[in-house]
């Protein structure tokens, strides 16, 4: 990996109008969430209007086509540098021929999504809170995307979510008391639609905490308007789980409209990837958590990149989470470390993974060792030091 500035990548600096100079964008326009998605870059002339590609991510644009769409916010685009192929926020939005070939352990929907839903849309794996997948579409697409079979309108399935059938379930299914929307992006949504899902959720009594999961503060913050948190403070209890994996997506405006959500009560979580090449280091991954915190946004989990086809090239060891957080893990604020987890193939739901820091234990001592390496001894029987001789 190239080199990595600590100091430079802590600090937040705007995205506009960046590639778009010049170009007869007023700052209204750039402002304006409609006209971003209006002037997504999409095609491979748009994009290479403004970036010099690789041979593998041109081909990996004229041939991922039909797998998951390619598309990027002006605002997310403008993060991208034209020359360096390596770069992290190209790595994750720019197709890359590896796309194309499959792993032998990859599937189609890793985390067995399909096979949990009692109703088409709405996923129930675990016993208390389901999944409701309200919208198939993003502002740009995420090239490891776990559920791109259905997201964006071109992979193998539909997403065909059952509304009412949807409803109806919730209602008579008392042991649900979380909801998390999610899709595609749920605040892609329009205030009235989101508006009525919400008050339609929060009619029913025995739902008492409500979600979001959604990617637009980081590649659309301007959608994050006073309106939208008004109709999200109406809900109460509302979380909302951002998804950035590096520090370099924490712009100035991103940083802005993470303090209009945060100023409307709402709480944040980040859940980021591991990504090889994006953010597979301790001090990528410290500059994240520090300039999240800075956000207002507690780091949450940091994810095993899923077993989704054509990912391979941007999945890790997981001894490489492990490392991290054994590098983050009392070399800085406890309120900055995510929890590593995998999402169990299949549908076994997330798993936690974290560093050994037991050596060993008997019945009467456990011998711990803390963040130095230090061993320090925690008894618990009537006899000491057993485990030191
Ligand atoms: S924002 Fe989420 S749902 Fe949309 S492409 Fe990225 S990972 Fe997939």
């Amino acid at each position: 990996m190239a080199s990595f500035d600590y100091d430079t990548e802590v600090r937040f600096s705007s995205a506009a109008p960046g590639y778009w100079s010049g170009r007869d964008v007023s700052p209204a326009q750039w402002a304006d969430y409609r006209w971003q998605l209006k002037n997504r870059v999409q095609s491979l002339d748009r994009i290479e209007e403004h970036l010099r590609l690789s041979e593998e991510e041109r081909s990996g644009i004229l041939l991922t086509g039909t797998k998951l769409a390619s598309a990027v916010t002006p605002h997310y685009f403008n993060l991208i540098e034209a020359d360096n192929p390596g770069c992290p926020v190209r790595r994750q939005i720019i197709p890359r021929v590896e796309e194309t070939f499959t792993d032998p352990h990859e599937m189609t929907d890793p985390c067995g999504e399909d096979s949990h839903m009692p109703v088409p849309g709405l996923v129930h794996r675990y016993p208390d809170r389901v999944l409701f997948l309200v919208t198939d579409r993003c502002a740009s697409y995420c090239r490891y995307c776990t559920r791109s079979r259905v997201v964006s309108g071109v992979g193998e399935q539909h997403l065909e979510t059952q509304w009412e059938a949807a409803f109806e379930y919730l209602e008579n299914t008392p042991e649900v008391r979380d909801v998390l929307l999610s899709g595609g992006d749920p605040l892609l949504l329009s205030d009235a639609r989101l508006e009525r899902i919400l008050s339609r959720l929060r009619r029913i009594e025995h739902i008492q905490f409500l979600r979001i999961g959604s990617r637009l503060p980081v590649f659309l913050p301007q959608r994050i308007t006073p309106e939208l948190c008004k109709i999200l403070s109406r809900y109460h209890p509302l979380f909302l789980s951002i998804h950035c994996n590096h520090p370099r997506e924490l712009t100035t405006e991103v940083r802005e409209g993470l303090e209009r959500l945060a100023d409307a009560g709402i709480p944040l979580g980040n859940q980021s990837v591991l990504l090889r090449g994006v953010n597979d280091s301790v001090e990528v991954q410290r500059a994240l958590v520090h300039k999240l915190l800075l956000c207002r946004v507690k780091p949450y989990y940091l994810y095993q990149c899923d077993l989704i086809k054509g990912s391979a090239h941007l999945r890790t060891p997981i001894q490489t989470g492990l490392e991290i957080i054994e590098g983050l893990r009392g070399h800085t604020t406890g309120y900055a470390i995510p929890q590593f987890v995998i999402d169990a193939p299949g549908g076994g739901g997330k798993i936690p993974l974290n560093p050994d820091y037991v050596v060993r234990s008997d019945d009467r001592n456990t011998l711990l060792r803390n963040y130095e390496g230090k061993e320090f001894l925690y008894p618990e029987g009537q006899e000491l030091g057993s485990l030191l001789m």
